[in-house]
């Protein structure tokens, strides 16, 4: 418990020094309906910019645009991402690098405020990797590089747990845990969170004994029943943390309209893509160079060649800059809701698929 105490005044010295500022306001409790502004010039309006718009925007100023999350988490960028701000409720991770898009940041403020709507005397959470500024690669993880992953540590008893230590029966606040999922499902768009099978269970059973409904937990968990699109899947390595991916209804509609000006305008890169090549007899890497307007080093380098000999009837890896083909516009699904909210937490308002409004989720 001490050591918690300790924590938490330590965060909240450093809240209190943060480029001289005070401590930034605690996220407001989240709206009963479906957030859709969360990027600070107003937010969702910015869908309504026409293409014209919002090429002179990316020229003239771009920063206008709020957080874009372009392309995929596993090969993907941001553009004018937003630190993680210290608060008392969560603690960066040694080492984090906690960067992602403003609806990112936005939605981890809901759900660690959820849980102290419900608990008002909970430790802080250890928040790790998010990603860097202008996203991309990041050292550790595949995903991480769209500005909408979140590694969160684990609510632990008082006295256990730890940065990165493995969840356990014994180790693990559950009533907070659930909570944070909870809120991560009902009041944030999530999309995915990763967690191993066997703190799935625990969470599950847990969420059982506080009056759940069962119908929706085997919806949400994907151990119960293996449900593929169930939103909290077993992927080896997440018995320390929740990975948790966050859809961004702004950033990523914004991001996919506005990649091929900023692609235009040099801002961002054009991205890479890799065509398969069947070399048929005859051909040299010069050909296959021409063809594609890449360099004969590019192919060699994405191949692992040594030499410039191609063998006939080989498939080789052709890497091509081009921008990218207009992909399809983001849908974010509804919120997957409970039917209703148990007694045990019903000391705030939770949405539920028996509202009406955007915020259904009832499928
Ligand atoms: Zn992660």
């Amino acid at each position: 418990m001490t050591s918690f105490d300790a924590l938490a005044t330590l965060c909240l010295a450093l809240a209190q020094s943060w480029g001289g500022q005070a401590v930034p306001p605690l996220f407001p409790p989240p709206s009963m309906q479906s957030p859709a502004v969360a990027t600070p010039d107003g937010g969702s309006s910015l869908l309504e910019l026409t293409d014209e718009d919002l090429l002179e925007r990316v020229r003239s100023n771009p920063a206008s645009l709020g957080s874009l999350s372009i392309g995929t988490p596993g090969g993907g960028r941001v553009l004018n991402g937003v630190p993680l701000p210290p608060d008392p409720r969560w603690i960066i991770a040694p080492a984090a690098i906690s960067w992602g898009t403003a609806e990112t940041i936005e939605a981890i403020g809901v759900a660690v405020a959820t849980v102290h709507e419900l608990f008002p005397d909970t430790p802080p959470i250890f928040i790790g990797d998010i990603g860097h500024p202008g996203g991309g690669r990041l050292k550790r993880h595949q995903s991480h590089q769209s500005g909408r992953d979140v590694d969160f540590g684990f609510y632990h008893r008082p006295g256990t747990g730890g940065w990165y230590a493995v969840g356990t029966a014994g180790n693990l606040d559950l009533d907070r845990n659930w909570a944070l999922v909870r809120a991560l499902i009902v009041r944030t768009d999530v999309e995915r969170i990763l967690l191993d099978t066997r703190i799935q269970r625990l969470l599950y059973r847990h969420a059982l004994s506080l009056g759940e409904d069962k119908e929706w937990l085997d919806r949400v968990f994907q151990f119960s029943k293996g449900s593929r699109d169930a939103i909290i899947r077993h992927v080896r390595g997440h018995r320390t943390h929740y990975h948790v991916r966050f859809f961004n209804p702004i950033a990523q509609e914004l991001g996919r309209r506005a990649h091929p000006f900023l692609v235009q305008e040099g801002i961002v890169p054009p991205p890479v893509y890799t065509i398969a090549h069947v070399v048929r007899p005859g051909q040299t890497l010069g050909h296959l160079a021409r063809r594609y307007g890449v360099s004969v080093n590019a192919i060699k380098q994405a191949n692992g060649l040594r030499t410039t000999l191609l063998r006939a009837g080989r498939t080789y890896r052709i890497p091509v800059r081009t921008p990218a083909p207009p992909p399809d516009p983001v849908v974010v699904p509804a919120r997957l809701l409970p039917p209703d909210t148990p007694a045990a937490l019903s000391a705030i308002d939770w949405p539920t698929a028996a509202m009406p409004g955007p915020a259904g989720g009832a499928r």
